[in-house]
Order: C-alpha cells, then structure tokens, then sequence
C-alpha cells in the first residue's frame, strides 16, 4: 500500500501538473481524451495562477451527476427540466405550478403528486423535473418505472424464503422522494396489488413523499374505459387521495407535436 507520503508526493505531481498546464493554458491532449478535468487533473483542487489553490467546480459537478445516477431517472428524460416545458393549455400551466411549487417547498409540505392524463402529455417530463430539482438541493431521489421495479421485485424473489431482496425494495421505501412512474400500467393480478399496496402504504406510514404517474383516469370515457380503481382497487385510489393533489393533464401528446415539427424540418 502506499505510504501517506507517497501518495502526497503522487498528489503534488499532479497538482504541479495542473499549475503548470493551468499556467501555459496547455492540457496533454491523452488527459483530456481520458476524460480527465483540464483544470485539476482529477485531484480536485485547481491551481489559480499568483492566488493558490481552490476546489475544482469539476467535483460540484461531479457530485450532482453522481445523485442523478443515483437517482435512476432514464437517459431518454436528460433533456426533462421546468425551463424545457412549454405549457400548451391551462391543465399544463396549473401542473407545472403544482410540480414547481413542490419542487421549491418541500419538505415543508407532505403531500405528493399524482399527475393524471393520457399518454404524452408531459406527466413524466414534470415528475423528471421535481426529482432533479430536489436532487440538486440534496435530497435522496429515485425514479421507478413501476412495470420494472415489478419485474425486478419479482426476479429477486427467493421460493425457499419467500422473500424478495430487501436490496431491491429498500431503497424505493427509503428514498426522500419517489417517482413512481406508470402506476396502473400492469396487469392488476393480487400479487401486483398486495406488492404496490405494500410500497404506498409503507412510504405513507413514514411520511415519505411520493409522485405517481398514471395514464388512467377517475372518470371513465367510454365503456370500455379502464378507470384507474380499476387497475388499482379501491382502497389504493382512496389512499392517494389523502397521500397526494391529484392534477389532471389535458392536451394531445406532444410525442406527435414534436414528430410533426422534426417531419416539417426535413420538408
Ligand atoms: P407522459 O408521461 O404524459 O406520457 P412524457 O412526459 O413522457 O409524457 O412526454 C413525452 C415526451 O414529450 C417527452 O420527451 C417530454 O419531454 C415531451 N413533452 C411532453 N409534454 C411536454 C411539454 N409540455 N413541453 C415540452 N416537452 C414535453
């Protein structure tokens, strides 16, 4: 192992390394293809020429990209922030009002989302949103995308214990803040309904915050329609109700508006 000395040594070469590329303005172009920080060579402290020495910005970043990892929001949603949302009408101004609220006063406030509406019109991009919001004030996220973490919570289960893998389902019951994204979009068998009663009503009895996403509705539209009780049974909707502010969504989804616009471009 090396000695504290050593290491010192290997930490002061580096940082002389910095100084004097940060001096003459010159990174070694293998660093940089390395993806190494031009600025302290990856030892965290820059070197700020007749000041001294300073924490490198590189390790805030570093850190906030670490928390979004952590927090599992899906790369498809990167581009997903308050100032990326155009509000097309009056339900999707209010919406963006409740989510950035949300975002700015908790956790002075115990109540969650459950943002409704049909597919597009922006519930996960608000959902993405709020977590990221909340992730770079500090606080524990995570982004479930609830047919996944079914399928996940399923795989790890042990028919000798008949248990699944606490390391699957802790950190969904423990985070600060969870999205649970596309509830009602499984096949409501009772063991879904027993594993999704479990995870709500674990995190409503520690008071933990709790956004859900849904593409069904209260109301049904024609008779065909599936309601949301009726993927979810009665009690589990009546336990949203006092677990979140339920926000309706209306609009077209914007997955077309935003095909029509590429299709235009190319014309
Ligand atoms: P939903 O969860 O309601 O099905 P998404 O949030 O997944 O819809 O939105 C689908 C795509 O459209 C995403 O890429 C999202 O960023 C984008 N999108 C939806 N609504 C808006 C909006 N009002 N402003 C900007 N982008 C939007």
């Amino acid at each position: 192992m090396p000695s504290n000395r050593a290491k010192g040594q290997k930490l002061d070469s580096a940082t002389n390394g910095a100084a004097s590329a940060s001096q003459n303005g010159t990174v070694p172009t293998d660093l940089a293809d390395a993806g190494v920080c031009p600025k302290c060579f990856d030892t965290g402290m820059e070197i700020v020429p007749g000041k001294g020495a300073r924490p490198c910005s590189c390790r805030k970043q570093k850190a906030h990209s670490n928390h979004l990892e952590k927090a599992r929001v899906p790369k498809r949603y990167a581009n997903c922030h308050f100032n990326t949302y155009n509000s097309q009408n009056q339900s999707q101004r209010e919406a963006f009002r409740y989510a950035s609220n949300l975002a700015m006063e908790f956790p002075a406030t115990e109540q969650g989302l459950l943002l409704m509406g049909t597919v597009g019109v922006g519930k996960t991009h608000l959902a993405v949103s709020i977590l990221k919001g909340l992730t770079e004030r500090g606080f524990s996220c995570l982004f479930c995308e609830f047919g996944a973490l079914l399928k996940q919570i399923q795989d790890s289960y042990n028919a000798n214990t008949k248990t699944s893998e606490l390391a699957v389902l802790a950190p969904v019951l423990n985070a600060d803040v969870l999205v649970l994204d596309e509830l009602g979009a499984s096949k409501p068998t009772d063991w879904v309904r027993d594993t999704m009663a479990h995870i709500i009503n674990s995190r409503y009895n520690d008071k933990r915050l709790t956004i859900f996403t849904t593409n069904y509705l209260d109301e049904r539209r024609s008779e065909r329609d599936e309601t949301l009780e009726d993927r979810i049974g009665v009690r589990l909707r009546s336990r949203l109700f006092e677990m979140c502010k339920t926000v309706t969504i209306a609009g077209d989804d914007y997955r077309r508006k935003l095909g029509s616009a590429a299709l235009s471009r190319k014309q």
